[in-house]
């Protein structure tokens, strides 16, 4: 039977276009993961790491965002979190694919995400009012479904709002889409004309911020892409395997032929193949 779309986010529809069956096994089936990259947990360490900053600074009654003087403010928070990832990696619950790699590494990342934040994004939101903290989209509808999708900060600041958004993972064709999907469900929930919408890739070198805003004809286009992604999805029998290397990270392997196959007959890839592992 074709599956019917309801809800679409930026990366539903990147585990689609990744393989039509790990779409299938996450969304529709909805099969239980059997394991997580530890990619994935560095990713959700450094989002609670930096949300759990944001709420201090609000329960603090703080109007704005005040000079952080202390840079080490993240390290409790990481110690605690790091801990149980330890404990999660030793049983099995989150995956260390890349075997040659120790779970040091991955630490050592979370702590350089959270240093370039210290250094490359909080001082600009000092003075910046806190609008909203790992905030949903709301009731925000686009081609008839529903738009799903949590912004990590929002912040205010004059008549401009700001959407913010950390990312670990690699740069991905895909970011402009999901800025797309998220400027324009800003727009709508915030009633504000004034929006920048920004992705910080914190484990990257250089120039870390990528800075979003659209002409409201994009909105149209956005809606027919999306209408076409859904007709095609819908209009699909069955939702075929396509088998890569990213079977390696797929928490479904274990119970998919074709990824089992696949698996079988080629290594993990290296560290320096581009991988998108649809993390944010
Ligand atoms: S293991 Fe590979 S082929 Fe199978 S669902 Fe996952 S990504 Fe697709």
């Amino acid at each position: 039977m074709s599956p019917k779309v309801t809800r679409l986010s930026a990366t539903r529809i990147s585990t689609y276009e990744q393989c039509p069956k790990y779409y299938d096994f996450e969304y529709v089936t909805r099969e239980r993961r059997a394991f997580t990259p530890v990619e994935w947990e560095v990713g959700s360490i450094v989002h609670k790491a930096l949300a759990q900053l944001f709420e201090q600074v609000r329960d603090r009654h703080r109007a704005t965002v005040p000079k952080i003087g202390n840079a080490a403010w993240h390290k409790p928070v990481v110690e605690r979190l790091a801990e149980t990832l330890r404990q999660s990696v030793q049983s099995g619950e989150v995956r260390i694919i890349r075997q040659e790699v120790q779970l040091e590494h991955y630490l050592q990342q979370i702590d350089s995400a959270i240093a370039k934040f210290n250094t490359k994004v909080l001082p600009s939101l000092v003075e910046h009012k806190v609008a909203g903290i790992e905030a949903d989209l709301g009731k925000y509808t686009l081609a008839g479904v529903e738009i799903v999708g949590r912004i990590d900060l929002v912040t205010m600041q004059g008549a401009n709002v700001y959407v913010h958004d950390w990312k670990t993972g690699k740069r991905r064709k895909e970011d402009e889409r999901q800025a797309k999907l998220y400027y324009f469900g800003c727009l709508a929930k915030y009633s504000r004309s004034l929006i920048t919408y920004r992705l910080y890739h914190l484990l990257e070198e250089g120039d870390i911020t990528e800075t979003y805003a659209f002409p409201q004809d994009a909105k149209a286009r956005l809606e027919e892409e999306l209408k076409a992604f859904i007709a095609q999805v819908e209009g699909t029998q069955a939702l075929q395997a396509k088998p890569s290397v990213l079977c390696y990270w797929c928490p479904h392997g274990s119970h998919c032929p074709e990824g089992s196959s696949f698996m079988a007959e080629h290594s993990v890839p290296s560290p320096e193949m581009v991988l998108d592992l649809g993390i944010s």
